[in-house]
């Protein structure tokens, strides 16, 4: 019964994230959804466009900010009814909270300018610079000390990726161009627990590598490619302290949902929100785009914003190339959860790892609070229900034994059909086989996503990179058919 209750307070609390994602960029939000009432009023069945953006995400507030900055006529659909995509702004009991995509770096160029454009702030996360660390290795759990235990995994994550005698440095030799050499394809073939099972790492060495492993691709590291590894080492520039602050230390002060706001404020393109795109028709020069609804827009051309693990569900005429469904259809790794557990002890800066299958892979103080402590932490798919404040209590107490739960907050995005997934971690082949290909322009219908981006795929970053890149090919093509 108890927990029957605490499972309506958090679905309630659910809720109330929801609509708390517009608390927590209130002027912006509201600002949005009077402009979409004006804006909805004044595209009728039929209208024409320059170009259709499909999805709201960072990928397609980019293309459609620019395209209708260069002058393209554009209306951008989004299947939600918010922007922002796989991020997610909102509070937990007076602090901002990132459901979604979280943290840049200033090595992330394309993001980074986008925050200095719009004089956004960063904040950084306490628990990725930990004081503590506990670790659950073959069910011991182990309290080390991080200045002693991180250079033992840097030291192991180097061995890791050393597949050429080189420090990996010679398979993506240019982080931002993961086709510039094809020296990958040896490893392709690999899973991330391919290449663990070949090197004779220690115990507690393992589980911290295991740990890493499986919050990287968010799923059992038997899933995720061993290459996708090799690729954030280049973009971590071969070392391990660099790279972890890349991946979770800086955060945008105000919230993602500040800057896509302000990239939505800037762009002078039409947007319906709740308007799911069903089909996609092209012939004659002109895409028709066909929402759930039964609407009909026309265009000149159309940016596909939409996640990989999505594309598969929207039907095209003629049909988009099998290669494309296939990779949609198997998807990419991304799918475990990520949630935050206010818990009632002050724990200080801590972070626990534990290696799949253990049901919180990684976890960190996200803010110390009077009350206790908020903790950011990553589960793989199906080992955890982030809603059940009790199964995430005993899952805690594995790390942190006699945690108190007090409250859980976390989003379903594998559930959500619009996203079915978190972020893009490709499976064994998948670089070789789907990348091109996902990026592959079919007639006049153009791909932008965070999925197949070349630097940071599966960023924030990599999604502005590839919204920008296909604004600027679509105006050549507009100029080219003009
Ligand atoms: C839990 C989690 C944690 C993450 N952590 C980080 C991090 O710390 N740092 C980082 O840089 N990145 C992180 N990411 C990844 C990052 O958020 C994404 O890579 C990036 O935001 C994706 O942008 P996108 O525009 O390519 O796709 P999306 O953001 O998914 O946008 C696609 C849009 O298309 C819409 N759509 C889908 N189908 C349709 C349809 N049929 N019709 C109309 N619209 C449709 C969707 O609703 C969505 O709005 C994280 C992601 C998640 C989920």
């Amino acid at each position: 019964m108890e927990k029957e209750n605490k499972r309506r307070r958090f679905l309630k609390a659910g809720g109330l994230a929801v609509a708390g994602a517009g608390l927590a960029s209130r002027k912006a939000t509201a600002g949005e959804a009077a402009l979409d009432a004006a804006r909805s009023a004044q595209v009728p069945d039929g209208a024409e466009y320059d170009v259709i953006v499909i999805g709201a995400g960072f990928a397609g507030l980019t293309a459609a900010r620019d395209l209708s900055l260069r002058g393209a006529r554009t209306l951008l659909l989004e299947a939600r009814n918010r922007i922002g995509g796989r991020t997610f702004s909102t509070r937990y009991a007076g602090h901002k909270i990132e459901l979604g995509g979280t943290w840049i770096h200033w090595s992330q160029g394309y993001v980074w300018s986008e925050v200095n454009r719009y004089g956004l702030g960063i904040v950084e996360s306490p628990g990725a610079s930990p004081d503590d660390l506990a670790l659950l290795s073959d069910g011991r759990l182990r309290k080390l000390k991080p200045e002693a235990a991180f250079p033992r995994l840097s030291e192991a994550m180097g061995r890791y990726c050393d597949v050429d005698g080189k420090g990996g440095s010679t398979i993506f030799p240019r982080a931002q161009d993961p086709l510039f050499s094809n020296a990958f394809m040896r490893f392709d073939r690999l899973s991330l627990q391919d290449r663990l099972d070949q090197l004779r790492l220690k115990d507690d060495t393992r589980a911290m590598v295991g740990s890493m492993l499986a919050i990287n691709c968010h799923n059992d590291p038997r899933q995720g490619g061993f290459v996708d590894m090799l690729k954030w080492w280049s973009l971590g520039d071969f070392e391990m302290g660099r790279l972890f602050d890349k991946l979770s230390r800086y955060k945008i002060a105000e919230g993602t949902g500040a800057l896509a706001s302000a990239m939505l404020g800037d762009a002078k393109a039409d947007l319906l929100l709740s308007t799911p795109v069903s089909s996609v028709g092209r012939g004659g020069g002109m895409a028709v785009v066909t929402t759930t609804e039964g609407k009909s827009f026309k265009a000149r051309a159309v940016v596909c914003a939409v996640p990989m693990n999505v594309l598969d569900a929207i039907a095209f005429s003629p049909d988009i190339a099998n290669a494309k469904r296939a990779a949609s259809r198997a998807g990419h790794t991304g799918n475990g959860g990520k949630f935050y557990a206010h818990i009632k002890q002050k724990v200080g800066n801590w972070m626990g790892m534990s290696p799949f299958p253990n049901p919180i892979t990684m976890a960190w103080t996200e803010r110390q609070r009077d009350d206790g402590t908020l903790l950011v932490c990553f589960s793989p798919p199906g080992k955890l229900d982030q809603n059940d404040e009790e199964a995430v209590q005993a899952a805690l107490r594995g790390l942190l034994p006699g945690a108190e739960v007090l409250a859980t907050m976390g989003y379903q995005w594998g559930a959500d059909p619009y996203s079915k997934g978190t972020w893009c971690w490709y499976r064994p082949n998948q670089l070789s086989h789907s990348f091109a290909e996902l990026r592959r322009i079919e007639g006049n219908v153009f791909f932008a996503s965070a999925d197949s981006a070349k630097g940071w795929r599966g960023f924030i970053d990599g999604a502005i990179e590839s919204g920008a890149e296909t604004a600027h090919e679509v105006i050549g093509y507009l100029r080219g058919k003009a």
